[in-house]
């Protein structure tokens, strides 16, 4: 069986369903194609207010679901609040979104067997014909990525009293530092519900899920939170890039393919991160207005995802310096050190955009990790090749 689109997405995560519904928008009509039981799957998708273009907040509202006032984070050494706001997005209100807009067919449990010029063949033996095919099928690994990960367990609890919370606490770190870099990551989603995550920056790329389900339960514990139930589980192992040959990755991709999302590595450098630069690239996608066929989308992807590898040149040369500079249970050191810098330039930090003032005072004053170690990260074209 054979159907017709404007354009065929493989994968419906993230990215895919931010691009659909920018293109649904501009009238065209878009077939998502998902491997797993539905679009979406099953996540809280957060950012600082600070990481999006105000318009773009403003295009994102109606799948956000939570907004704060500011945020706050704890070192052994201080904490501190910031004002800066943040936001999530939750699986289900993307999902809902999709299926609500009128031209965004989606076709789920259906896995895509393989991406042609003109369509994808899939699992069923049915065909989605379209003149553009985008591919939105998640993270692939390749060895012009050198990383480190960030990895983590969130527990979604609703416990038997209010927390107290008012804001995210996006790095909990005083707490024991295991396994590289950790930190708690809590989410007061209600007054009685919150969603906290285990993270660790480590160098294996591996998750005990139940170990780190126990340390979430007994952080809760520790915090005086008596759990009245358990809501939901999710686990994720992002990718945190120490070194990028992007011309190569890019090169290695066949030209009939135009990949977004982690799939074309389109992702924070130090957190892992992808909604910001997904809004961004349906931006992009959107602005070829009519014109949208694989070979313009991968153009303006390509041309968008060497720009951003240049300017993140100095981020992967931070994460060498945490990963590889210092000790894992000093990396933290790194951190707090950073958290003592200007508010407007930890925001200019996570939205990818910092200036070169910024880059030197990240690195003006005492190192946080030995210094002959830090001048060993120097190099890329060192890390890539692995020494
Ligand atoms: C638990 C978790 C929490 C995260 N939280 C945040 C956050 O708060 N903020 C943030 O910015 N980022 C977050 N991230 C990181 C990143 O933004 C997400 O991983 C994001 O979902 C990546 O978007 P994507 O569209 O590139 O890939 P995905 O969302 O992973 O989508 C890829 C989709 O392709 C499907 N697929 C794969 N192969 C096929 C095939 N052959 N045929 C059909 N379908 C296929 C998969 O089933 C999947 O649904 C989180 C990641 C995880 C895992």
């Amino acid at each position: 069986m054979k159907t017709k689109s404007d354009v065929v997405i493989a994968g419906g995560g993230l990215a895919a369903c931010i691009i659909a519904l920018r293109l649904s928008e501009n009238g065209l009509k878009v077939a998502i194609v998902e491997a797993g039981e539905q679009i979406c799957g099953n996540h809280t998708w957060s950012f600082h207010r600070t990481d999006l273009a105000p318009q773009d907040y403003e295009r994102l509202r109606p799948v956000v679901v939570h907004e704060w006032a500011g945020q706050k984070v704890l070192f052994p050494r201080f904490s501190r609040s910031l004002t800066t706001p943040y936001a999530s997005i939750t699986s289900d209100a993307l999902r809902k979104a999709v299926h609500a807009a009128g031209n965004i067919e989606t076709i789920e449990n259906t896995k895509v067997e393989e991406l042609r010029a003109n369509g994808v063949l899939l699992d069923s033996e049915a065909e989605v014909e379209a003149p553009c095919v985008i591919d939105a099928r998640g993270f692939a690994t390749d060895d012009a990525l050198r990383l480190g990960f960030q990895k983590f367990v969130g527990v979604e609890v609703e416990l038997g009293r209010p927390h107290g919370e008012e804001v995210p606490t996006i790095m909990d770190a005083s707490v024991d530092q295991k396994d590289g870099y950790r930190f708690f990551y809590v989410l007061p989603l209600s007054p009685t519900r919150v969603l906290i995550e285990d993270t660790r920056y480590s160098d294996e790329g591996t998750l005990d899920f139940e170990a780190v389900h126990a340390d979430v339960l007994a952080y809760a514990a520790n915090r005086g939170w008596v759990v009245k139930e358990l809501i939901r589980t999710e686990r994720g192992i992002l990718p945190i890039t120490l070194a990028h040959d992007a011309r190569t990755y890019w090169e290695r991709i066949p030209q009939h393919v135009a990949p977004v999302g982690l799939r074309a590595a389109l992702f924070h450098p130090t957190t892992g991160y992808s909604l910001p630069m997904a809004v961004e690239t349906a931006n992009l996608i959107a602005g070829l207005g009519q014109a949208v066929t694989t070979a313009a989308v991968r153009k303006a992807v390509q041309d968008f995802a060497l720009r951003r590898s240049r300017e993140q040149a100095y981020f992967r040369f931070l994460n060498r310096m945490l990963f590889q500079a210092a000790q894992p249970r000093k990396r933290y050191v790194v951190m707090q050190r950073f958290y003592g810098l200007r508010q407007s330039l930890i925001q200019r930090f996570y939205a990818g955009r910092i200036n070169r003032a910024d880059k030197l005072r990240i690195i003006t004053g005492k190192p946080p990790v030995p210094i002959q170690r830090a001048l060993r990260c120097v190099s890329e074209t060192r890390a890539l090749a692995g020494n």
